[in-house]
């Protein structure tokens, strides 16, 4: 009786809070409508404006003069309405058709038609950008003008070059067309040229969750478990845990928390959230991945990474600090999303005030909703425009050729708007930068600016932003992105996609326990997700480099979830140390394959985390206190014993990194090969790895001395944050910080390796170049990278078994096979 009376007070101070919020938000948006409409007056004042710029001070004015007079605005809040109803029975449409009309009226010249006059096309005022480039592009062929324009090739060349001998031909198939004429027409007041002049608070509203905000508020009250499906750029991510901020969830100290299977993702959106709320980021809003976090006692709007929110089960099984937790992008169905599903549905059931949403674009919904009790499921429809989708006739040889050559045929032939391209990591990506460079320059100034945007995990977060940025008038932005811009990050003004229709993809073979990064054709689902992108400012056009008929027979329909395709070892560690026994039998969205939960158990026997009945052992549950695979977690505890936690927490560091540390410029590939081989020292890799941080410490980080050695200064700089958390944790571990007593003997640190990687070890075959792996007799090869490459020693230890053209082992180091009895005895015996 008490907890219902006081559930109705706590409602009816939300209900009063919200009220006064949005009559507040509504004050405060007219107040900066009418600090614009000052601005502009005097910039009108000052003859400064363009005729649509004087257009749009006009309309704006208008529709300050209506916010005015209208008495209530839009206050009215009832209960819980069903998105549909609400849309119809509000007459928002209404509104916004009435506001659009508003709008067009002045967006036109009174009285003028398209076509008409002379006059005014000769000054170009009226032209679209396009017909202005085009003119002058015809204006070109006819007189060559200009110094510049000497000994370079005709245009007409140009366009041969761009169209006719690499060009590829394209049939359209078929049109994407999901919305209805009035969600249209509701989208047409989200013009992009408008947007881009609206306050930061415009945008949140023109967002299409923006409509449901009150209703979904409710939803979100009344049930504790919610499933929110919207189309990509709908709003899910930004707007709905500032919704939850507005409506009271944080008052009482506790977090909204927010998952996001990347960190790109979780990073780009919290500092967006951060300067909408006008905070700095790391302080009310925050965000939290691997190895970095940036919050503090404040945050209390937090995105993390999804394995981050895992981890803080562990010290918070209960999730005690947080309201509201959103699993956000769930259909991505990471590993550690479906293991989040299982252990949140678990703690639904003693914390019923806890609030969770399981929200993501619109895919597998009724599977969330199933799993998760039959929880609701609250659509918010989205508004986008139909896609044009174009397919090759023949299949293409080589994509990223192709993708190439697509961009520069869009940008030669096709109306304004930008481009995005779908490779599948950073390589790719910088290989098409490389490409286009080229190609830019051999076209000269005869193309407009094409301003080329990378965006992949690695990149660091300032040119990150930069994808963001509004493309300057007269250039087009090209954007070459993973799959991470699939779903994770919008980005606005997209109307060419190109998909070549791959994607990389982790596999896992748990008989040879091998886990490898392969270039795999994406799902129908995640071609259909691309597309989409297209659509999101007006039609748009979608150019897949691939047959239909692949699309039809070659795709598969969904990417089968990670947990089908990982190692289990960090997640079984983990949940055991959280007391779930029974992997087999856990509550699974999808289970993973018995021989794979099997085979993780084992190795974490053999490390020592679990004890022969099964048990969680003290180890173990240090090891789990640690953001680091198993093996690595054991090293950095063995090295205790061996008086070197420093190397090893460098080692750890250097190792996360290390497949971005080399580089070798294709001009001065010779030059870094003597680079790199001057840094090498005795024992392998991973002392060459040492010697190497020794270095970068010593110089003070120098940017100079990296890029005479060709190494990627970005990496080492990430390397020296990651080695910083590692000291911290140390601490938590009880390990004291110690170095190398003995820098001349260096076997204590190949020890300590070596008792997290002792099943990673091979010997060498007689009379042959390649080895035999310990545990299962299979012949591999050191890879070319390692300086243990010509040395062949007898046994090695290495870091990552690869597959490429040959099995290969990387990061290599020599070890004397008699220490394996001494780290791990119970699994090497003398006899061996
Ligand atoms: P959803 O999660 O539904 O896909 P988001 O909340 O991620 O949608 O994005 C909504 C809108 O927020 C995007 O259309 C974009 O305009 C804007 N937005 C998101 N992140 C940024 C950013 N870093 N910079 C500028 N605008 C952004
Ligand atoms: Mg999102």
């Amino acid at each position: 009786h008490d907890s219902h009376q006081r559930q109705e007070v706590t409602s009816d101070l939300r209900e009063r809070s919200r009220q006064e919020y949005l009559k507040k938000r509504e004050q405060s948006r007219l107040e900066l409508l009418e600090a614009q409409i000052a601005d502009e007056e005097m910039l009108f004042h000052k003859s400064a404006l363009t005729d649509t710029e004087r257009r749009q001070l006009e309309y704006q004015k208008e529709v300050l003069r209506i916010a005015k007079e209208r008495k209530d605005i839009n206050v009215d809040v009832e209960g819980y309405v069903m998105p549909e109803d609400y849309l119809t029975t509000k007459g928002k449409i209404d509104r916004k058709r009435k506001e659009q009309a508003l709008y067009q009226r002045y967006q036109e010249p009174k009285g003028s038609v398209s076509g008409s006059g002379k006059d005014e096309k000769g000054i170009g005022g009226n032209l679209s950008e396009l017909e202005q480039w085009e003119a002058r592009q015809i204006a070109r062929t006819k007189v060559k003008v200009g110094p510049q324009d000497k000994g370079t090739i005709p245009d007409a060349d140009a366009y041969d070059f761009i169209i006719d001998e690499t060009g590829i031909d394209f049939v359209l198939e078929s049109t994407l067309d999901p919305a209805t004429e009035a969600d249209r027409e509701a989208q047409s007041l989200l013009d992009a040229a408008e947007r881009k002049q609206k306050s930061i608070q415009a945008v949140r509203e023109s967002l299409p969750v923006y409509d449901y905000r009150d209703a979904l508020l409710a939803a979100i009250e009344d049930h504790p478990v919610l499933i929110i499906e919207g189309e990509t750029g709908s709003g899910k991510t930004t707007q709905i845990p500032q919704y939850l901020y507005e409506a009271g969830y944080s008052k009482d100290g506790r977090k909204i928390g927010c998952t996001q299977p990347r960190r790109v993702a979780a990073m780009s959106v919290a500092a967006r959230v951060a300067e909408e709320m006008r905070v700095h980021l790391g302080r009310e809003v925050g965000y939290s991945i691997r190895f970095e976090d940036k919050t503090s006692e404040k945050t209390v709007v937090k995105y993390m990474t999804d394995g981050m929110l895992l981890r803080e089960f562990l010290t918070e099984p209960d999730l005690d600090g947080y309201s509201c937790i959103m699993i956000d992008e769930a259909h991505e169905r990471t590993l550690s999303t479906d293991i989040l599903f299982a252990l949140i549905k678990d703690i639904t059931r003693y914390r019923p005030d806890l609030r969770v949403l399981i929200a993501s674009a619109t895919m597998d919904a009724q599977k969330f909703s199933s799993y998760f009790d039959d929880a609701p499921i609250f659509k918010i429809p989205g508004r986008p425009f139909p896609v044009d989708i174009y397919y090759t006739l023949a299949p293409e040889a080589n994509y990223l050729q192709a993708a190439v050559t697509t961009v520069l045929q869009i940008h030669a032939s096709q109306p304004t708007g930008d481009i995005l391209v779908f490779l599948t990591g950073q390589g790719e990506i910088e290989q098409a930068q490389e490409l286009l460079r080229q190609a830019r320059v051999a076209l000269g100034r005869r193309i407009k600016d094409l301003l080329v945007c990378p965006i992949y995990a690695n990149l660091p977060s300032d040119l990150q932003a930069q994808i963001f940025n509004p493309t300057p008038e007269n250039a087009r932005k090209v954007v070459l992105a993973t799959n991470i811009a699939e779903t994770s990050i919008t980005i606005d003004g997209i109307v060419y996609v190109i998909d070549p229709g791959f994607q990389k993809l982790k596999t896992f073979d748990p008989h040879t326990e091998m886990e490898s990064l392969v270039v795999t054709p994406c799902s129908r689902n995640a071609a259909n997700q691309r597309a989409g992108r297209a659509g999101r400012v007006g039609p748009g056009k979608c150019f897949r480099l691939y047959t239909l008929w692949a699309y039809e027979n070659e795709l598969e329909d969904h990417t089968i979830p990670e947990i089908q395709r990982s190692n289990l070892c960090m997640v079984a560690l983990q949940l055991m140390s959280l007391g779930i026994n029974n992997l087999v039998e856990f509550d699974y969205i999808d289970p993973p394959s018995v021989t794979t939960v099997q085979k993780a158990i084992g190795q974490l026997y053999m490390l020592g985390a679990l004890n022969a009945k099964g048990e969680v052992t003290k180890t173990g549950r240090r090891m789990a206190e640690l953001p680091l695979d198993p093996k690595m977690a054991k090293a950095l505890l063995a090295s205790a014993k061996y008086h070197c936690s420093d190397e090893i927490a460098t080692l750890c560091a250097l190792l996360d990194v290390q497949s971005a540390l080399y580089y070798r410029p294709k001009a001065e590939k010779l030059n870094a090969e003597k680079a790199h081989q001057n840094l090498v020292q005795p024992g392998g890799d991973h002392f060459t790895l040492l010697h190497i941080w020794e270095q970068w410490v010593q110089l003070e980080y120098s940017e100079s001395w990296c890029r005479e050695n060709y190494l990627q200064r970005r990496s080492l700089l990430r390397a020296t944050d990651i080695r910083e958390q590692i000291v911290r944790l140390l601490e938590r571990i009880e390990v004291p910080l110690e170095s190398n007593p003995n820098p001349a003997d260096t076997s204590g640190v190949a020890k300590a390796m070596l008792a997290g990687y002792f099943s990673n070890v091979a010997q060498r075959q007689r009379g042959e170049d390649s080895y035999k792996l310990a545990k299962r007799k299979e012949t591999v090869l050191v890879h070319p990278s390692s300086s243990l490459r010509e040395a062949k020693p007898p046994w090695v230890m290495y870091y990552e078994l690869v597959m490429t053209s040959e099995k290969f082992v990387r990061v290599v180091m020599e070890i004397n096979p008699e220490w394996l009895i001494e780290v791990a005895p119970h699994e090497f015996k003398p006899s061996d």
